[in-house]
């Protein structure tokens, strides 16, 4: 049965109208009425009374009816992604805090509309959680996630403008992502060309590196307090050396500076790290590339393998003719060119890594997101 009640925030003319609705699409309750913890309204009007504060031109009707309503500007094309987080599989209720899960999950959708060069329009989040979870009111797991996934939320301007509720037996954080990008200028996978240039932004292998000690840190508290129930409290200090895997930035002005300037050709968020998501866009363009080892940013703490292999970086791989000029930085983000694409052929590896013994394999490690 939907609640009824909930406020209707209409974001247009850059005017906010909030008043009352009744409406099943956002937050409704889908379990068996009075079930349970999900029933309760405050968890919903929480979730609802943060999410009235973001606004966006483009979100014309948010949480509140049956759907929520975009508007695209004239010229423009709507880029929709979709990622799955389940506990145990991307994170760890034991390891990880709340605040970093939220931060984590509107992360992971975003890196993937910086990779299209895409701006955020509105966010979609759906939540099953156990019980457990919300019960414990002293650790306020929902409020602490919704910190961090607001904190980012804000950085970047994207408002959530729907979403669900759910008991689960295990936690599952689903997020829907929708970008705005001119009409054919979304950055692709498939556009890179034989002599084209790779660029990567950032640096590479800080999150693998930072979820070795995040691992080192959790089982040493495991050993030393046995298992805890409630959230853990990982130490100031530690938070900041762990920052790459908690707090991964993902990279949407500088996606959308490459595609408002045209120059990249081609584009791929590293979200699997550098060997697979650039096997993936050399799959896509049919072509090859190489990659200069001693060219890589690698994260300071970091490996040569943790750069080539690790996952959750969040950084742009893009490629761009050899004739552009691209600047060393943008918005304070340092370029770097790390090799170049090459032509396809069945004798060698569709990517190599060049180093000062010659050229090797670059195989795809078949990074897993979490353990
Ligand atoms: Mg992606």
């Amino acid at each position: 049965m939907p609640y009824e009640g909930w406020l209707l925030a209409i974001v247009e003319d850059a005017r906010l109208i909030v008043g009352p609705l009744c409406g099943s699409m956002a937050y409704s309750q889908n379990m068996p009425s009075g079930s349970g913890i999900f029933g309760e309204l405050d968890l919903l009007k929480q979730i609802r009374a943060r999410a009235g504060r973001s606004v966006s031109g483009r979100l014309r009707l948010g949480i509140g009816d049956d759907c929520a309503l975009l508007r695209l500007g004239a010229g423009e094309e709507l880029a929709v992604t979709t990622d799955l987080a389940i506990d145990g599989q991307h994170f760890r209720l034991a390891w990880h805090s709340p605040e970093s899960i939220g931060h984590r999950t509107l992360a992971r959708g975003l890196s993937d509309l910086a990779a299209m060069g895409a701006r955020p329009v509105a966010a979609f989040l759906s939540l099953g959680l156990p019980k457990s979870l919300v019960q414990n009111r002293g650790d306020r797991w929902l409020e602490r996630f919704l910190d961090g996934f607001f904190a980012l939320a804000r950085v970047h301007k994207v408002p959530l403008a729907g979403g669900d509720l759910a008991e689960s037996p295990t936690a599952v954080a689903d997020i829907v992502l929708t970008g705005a990008v001119r009409r054919g200028k979304a950055l692709l996978r498939s556009g890179a060309r034989t002599g084209d240039l790779l660029y990567v932004t950032g640096a590479l292998g800080g999150a693998a590196a930072a979820l070795d000690r995040l691992t080192a840190w959790a089982e040493a508290e495991t050993r030393a307090r046995g298992a805890k129930s409630g959230s853990p409290r990982i130490p100031r200090k530690l938070q900041t050396l762990l920052a790459p895997h908690l707090a991964p930035e993902p990279r949407i002005p500088e996606g959308e500076w490459l595609a408002r300037r045209g120059i990249a050709t081609a584009a791929i968020d590293l979200s699997d790290g550098l060997s697979t998501d650039l096997a993936h866009m050399c799959e896509e363009s049919h072509v090859a590339a190489e990659v200069d080892a001693a060219a890589l940013p690698i994260h300071t703490g970091a490996t040569l393998a943790q750069a080539l292999h690790g996952g959750e970086d969040y950084e742009l791989l893009f490629t761009a003719p050899s004739t552009a000029r691209l600047p060393p930085s943008i918005g304070g983000v340092p370029i770097t060119r790390i090799g170049r694409i090459v032509r396809r052929c069945k004798d060698r590896p569709m990517a190599a890594l060049i180093t000062a013994q010659g050229p090797e394999p670059l195989v795809p490690h078949g990074w897993q997101h979490f353990v």
